[in-house]
């Protein structure tokens, strides 16, 4: 099963797709866990990215096409992926499509995941997780059951990403709005496109998922 879930900055993409894999055998393609990836490793795709990333814009997309490209290549996507921030624009939309073709993929859910903005802002702004296993936090609705101490692993070093402050996120947000909304007309016209409300509890939102995806 590919799937594509669509939905604006902190609409909870990522961590329903990571419940999804885990549901279902699937692997999470997440086009900004693998642009951080770069930056941290120094690469000079990552250099290209880091700038572009904090300042909220979109990184071009041949680089997108290109790194999504030879992530489909690997093994691990035949079980079944579940893409995360791509696509975002229009023309890696269409490059999606051709990709497909090419390598004899298809999709079978694009769903999209429906959110306020207000609400964003403060979902991304309060985010921040465990340094050693990932697991995500928030200051206000989610905090650790002790202080300072995950709930998941027992670490004690926290992070949050370099672009979840205000100003990146209303900028992230208006990227959204003027490049990645008109995909979602874009799928629309094409008669797949599905939608749950990512307002709702996140739990509620995964069953709401899963009734989609059975
Ligand atoms: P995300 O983790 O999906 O919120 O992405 C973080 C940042 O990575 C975005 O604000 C963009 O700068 C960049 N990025 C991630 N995915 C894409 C994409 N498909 N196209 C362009 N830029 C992207």
């Amino acid at each position: 099963m590919n799937l594509i879930l669509l939905g604006a900055p902190g609409a909870g993409k990522g961590t329903q797709a990571k419940r999804l894999e885990d549901a279902y055998s699937l692997v999470q393609l997440s086009t900004g866990d693998m642009l951080r990836a770069e930056v941290a490793s120094g690469s000079e795709v990552g250099k290209k990215a880091a700038e572009i990333m904090e300042s909220g814009a979109l990184v071009p997309d041949e680089l997108i096409i290109a790194m999504i490209s030879s992530r489909l290549d690997k093994a691990d996507c035949r079980k079944g992926f579940i893409l995360d921030g791509f696509p975002r624009t229009a023309p890696q939309a269409e490059a999606l499509d051709r990709l497909l073709e090419e390598k004899n993929l298809k999709l079978d859910h694009v769903i999209e995941i429906k959110t306020d903005d207000e609400a964003m802002v403060e979902r991304i702004t309060g985010r921040f997780s465990c340094a050693k296993c990932g697991a995500g936090y928030h200051d206000e609705y989610q905090r650790p059951k002790v202080d300072g101490v995950c709930d998941k692993c027992g670490g004690t070093e926290f992070k949050r990403r370099a672009d979840d402050n205000e100003e990146t996120v209303r900028a992230r947000l208006t990227a959204y709005h003027n490049q990645t909304a008109p995909i979602i007309d874009y799928y629309r016209a094409s008669g797949v496109l599905e939608a749950v409300d990512g307002m709702a509890p996140i739990d509620d939102v995964t069953s709401q998922l899963k009734g989609l995806v059975g």
